[in-house]
């Protein structure tokens, strides 16, 4: 574990439950947080309005709280704290849009449904891996001002590398596609922000120094460290943990059963012992005294090793790596 305090968070999308897999991440991000005497934030990232579950906010804070993860800030300062909902972020997504836009690094694209639909058609044709050939790239400022100010509806794209970027990655060491991004969305067309771009805000502007999560996430990185490198930031430590699998090697999903929380409770499985489970598996503990760890246990003997494809979690004091 680093000498100095770690800035973790867990930020699930309120598209369904808390699952054994976010778990995971969710105890990793926390006992770096509290093993470093740091912090752990819990920020809700619901900028995708069409695929919001109603009920998953208020399922996640309570299994959260069954389990013990508790997190430190939010907006509201009256406990219970925070969390950070993105939601009611946007005027901070706006501001920063504002800025690629006026240093030229980011352009309204105006394009329809219909035509990016060709643009699809098009690129797949040619058997191209990107989409969008970068058409609105070629409007100039004044007259994106103009269309913008008479009402047009636009999305806002990110004037992206020609190459591509370099990742560095606490497990993976680094990691490069083969071709560089397309000129992704950085703002859509109903003025919510995308995943990429509210994630790399809010993890500069809350101060995050590691970004946990899982490895489906480390082919979208490529698009983080750019946006970083357009506002002059430094990106943080990013470790993508290897997924859950079945016997089948199928990642988990809600057709699984004991994937949900919901399905612990009904079996009436402790919170401690669900904890063990997903802080140990794939990894025994030969020579431990203790068959099961309080949270205090796993926080005072936490450290982290990366190895490739996974973190292995040793609960012995391994030197960080
Ligand atoms: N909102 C993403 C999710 O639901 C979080 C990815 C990340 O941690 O950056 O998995």
């Amino acid at each position: 574990v680093p000498d100095t305090p770690c800035r973790t968070r867990f930020a699930p999308s309120p598209t369904g439950y808390l699952h054994l897999g976010s778990l995971r991440t969710a105890l990793f991000n926390y006992l770096l947080a509290r093993a470093s005497g740091g912090q752990f934030i819990l920020r809700i990232e619901d900028t995708d309005q069409s695929r919001l579950v109603p009920d998953a906010e208020q399922r996640l804070f309570e299994d959260l709280h069954w389990t013990g993860l508790s997190w430190d800030e939010g907006p509201d300062v009256q406990g219970p704290y925070g969390p950070y909902r993105q939601s009611e972020r946007l005027q901070l997504y706006n501001e920063h849009i504002d800025i690629l836009l006026r240093e030229g690094k980011a352009y309204r694209c105006f394009c329809s449904p219909e035509e990016l639909e060709q643009h699809k058609r098009a690129a797949h044709g040619q058997g191209h891996a990107t989409h969008y050939p970068g058409t609105c790239r070629a409007i100039s400022h004044d007259q994106s001002d103009e269309r913008a100010h008479n009402g047009d509806a636009f999305a806002v794209r990110f004037k992206s590398s020609s190459e591509p970027t370099t990742v560095i990655d606490l497990v993976y060491n680094r990691y490069r596609k083969a071709e560089p991004e397309e000129d992704f969305i950085l703002k859509k067309r109903d003025g919510f922000p995308t995943y990429h771009f509210a994630n790399i805000v809010d993890d500069k502007l809350m101060k995050i120094t590691h970004v946990i999560r899982g490895a489906e996430w480390l082919i979208s990185t490529p698009k983080h460290v750019e946006l970083y490198n357009a506002f002059g930031w430094t990106p943080p430590q990013f470790a993508h943990v290897g997924l859950l699998v079945d016997a089948n090697r199928q990642k988990l999903s809600k057709r699984h059963q004991g994937v949900d929380m919901a399905w612990y409770k009904d079996q009436k499985i402790l919170p401690s012992a669900l904890l063990n489970f997903a802080g140990l598996l794939g990894r025994s503990r030969p020579g431990a005294k203790n068959d099961v760890m309080t949270l205090q246990d796993m926080i005072d003997t936490f450290s982290l090793k990366f190895t490739k494809g996974d973190i292995v979690v040793a609960f012995d004091k391994l030197p960080y790596l």
